[in-house]
């Protein structure tokens, strides 16, 4: 038998009671009255009791009763153990990650929508100087590096941000903010200063090798040409090899300046003067003086950014288009605007590059293992020099091909680049 029904029963059963007292006594309503007054004061008591037992916690052992306030005692109970129990395993769950976290190496900190603190681990306090009192204030006004809070403020946290530690200058970091839950952001600084230190001597190896290479290549190819001069043609093993050395030593020249260009682009600063993009196009297309190429400007805009590397960059893609088509195809150049942007386009009807080469000819010295009729001479090194410059131009090269019919190499450059 369930509570309820007990319940009911005894009510009857008191109600059955009542009644025949009442018919006897003709005091039927009077009891009526008092025996659901008197049920009513009970109720009170026990809604009394437990409201003081939940006040005081509901913790200790529930007070003794009957009835039906037995078995809500009991669940009640019941329920708040089980959460007890919970929270404990919770609580556990999170002082291991806490100690997990506080053990890493690289610096974690957490912050809100509103960028404050609300956890930072034991390498954060080393490596960016923040004190445990930091809890609750604003990131940017503890790390104030110009970059760190532009990163902070540009929300788009795909690419790490580079910064010397505010503790040591002497230690580099690279910070990444991971957005997580409703508004929060795990904010990681790893020491990168090995790896930076590492990149430095590998481009100041290259930079060097690169730039010493230059004067015996140029003192080379000057005696291959002096005796280019003096060969009267009467061996012809002579003559090949003259050929043979001249071309070589030119394919090394052109290989040292790629080099020295690249590294050149990765270390060197910046530099934002307006530039006449029509202008710098007659003049590339003048300078190649090929009949094929057809320069169309629809855009009179120029843009923010440094001559040379443009120039560069250009001239690497018509170089490209005009070596890998046909001597007779056509190879168009258009510069024009959109709501989107500024682009120039440099279309090619050649053959073309296969969509599994087309995100890897960018990197350097990768070059399309194609059987041509005849060998097309290059470095492997002209579209890294492009992306490079497109990169510190905050433009973006997007390539289109079709394998056997053409290209596409657009540089897609931002609004903010463009000067009237
Ligand atoms: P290089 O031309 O000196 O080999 P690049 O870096 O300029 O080096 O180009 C890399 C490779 O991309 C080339 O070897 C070639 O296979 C391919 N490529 C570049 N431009 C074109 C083009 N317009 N049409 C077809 N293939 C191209």
């Amino acid at each position: 038998m369930n509570i309820w029904q007990r319940e009911l029963i005894v009510f009857t059963l008191l109600f059955t009671v009542i009644s025949i007292i009442g018919l006897f006594t003709k005091l039927f309503v009077p009891l009526l009255l008092a025996l659901i007054a008197l049920l009513f004061i009970q109720h009170l008591r026990q809604i009394h009791r437990f409201e003081k037992w939940l006040r005081t916690g509901g913790n200790s052992t529930y007070p003794k009763t009957s009835g039906v306030w037995e078995e809500i005692y009991y669940h009640v109970y019941r329920i708040k153990k089980n959460n007890k129990r919970r929270k404990k395993k919770l609580s556990k769950m999170v002082d291991q990650f806490r100690q997990s976290t506080e053990a890493l190496p690289d610096a974690a900190v957490v912050l809100n929508e509103s960028d404050e603190i609300e956890w930072a681990n034991k390498a954060a306090r080393a490596v960016l100087g923040l004190r445990s009192g930091d809890k609750g204030q604003r990131i940017p006004n503890l790390i104030r590096f110009p970059e760190f809070i532009s990163y902070l403020k540009s929300k788009n946290y795909d690419e790490p941000v580079i910064l010397p530690s505010p503790q040591n200058n002497q230690i580099t970091l690279a910070v990444r903010i991971i957005n997580y839950g409703a508004g929060l952001r795990l904010l990681l600084a790893q020491d990168v200063t090995q790896l930076k230190q590492m990149e430095r001597m590998r481009k100041d190896f290259v930079a060097n090798v690169s730039h010493e290479l230059r004067t015996p290549l140029t003192v080379l190819k000057g005696y291959i040409e002096t005796l280019q001069d003096f060969d009267e043609g009467s061996s012809p093993l002579l003559t090949n090899s003259l050929c043979n050395m001249q071309g070589q030593t030119e394919r090394m020249q052109h290989l040292v300046d790629d080099l020295l260009l690249l590294a050149h682009l990765e270390t060197k600063g910046k530099k934002h003067e307006i530039v006449d993009v029509p202008h710098l196009l007659n003049k590339i297309c003048h300078e190649n003086r090929v009949d094929r190429v057809k320069l169309i400007l629809d855009s009179p805009a120029n843009l923010l950014g440094d001559e040379n590397e443009l120039r560069s960059a250009f001239t690497n893609l018509l170089g490209n288009a005009l070596k890998y088509s046909p001597e007779n195809s056509p190879v168009q150049i258009r510069w024009y605007q959109t709501e989107k942007g500024v682009f120039l386009d440099v279309i090619d009807e050649g053959e073309g590059i296969a969509q599994a080469d087309i995100s890897r000819v960018t990197e350097r010295f990768y070059r399309v293992e194609t059987k041509r009729d005849k060998k097309i001479s290059g470095t492997g090194l002209g579209l890294a020099i492009v992306k490079h410059v497109l990169m510190r131009h905050d433009a973006q090269l997007v390539i289109r091909s079709d394998l056997g019919k053409g290209s596409c190499f657009q540089c897609a450059f931002p609004l903010q680049r463009l000067r009237e």
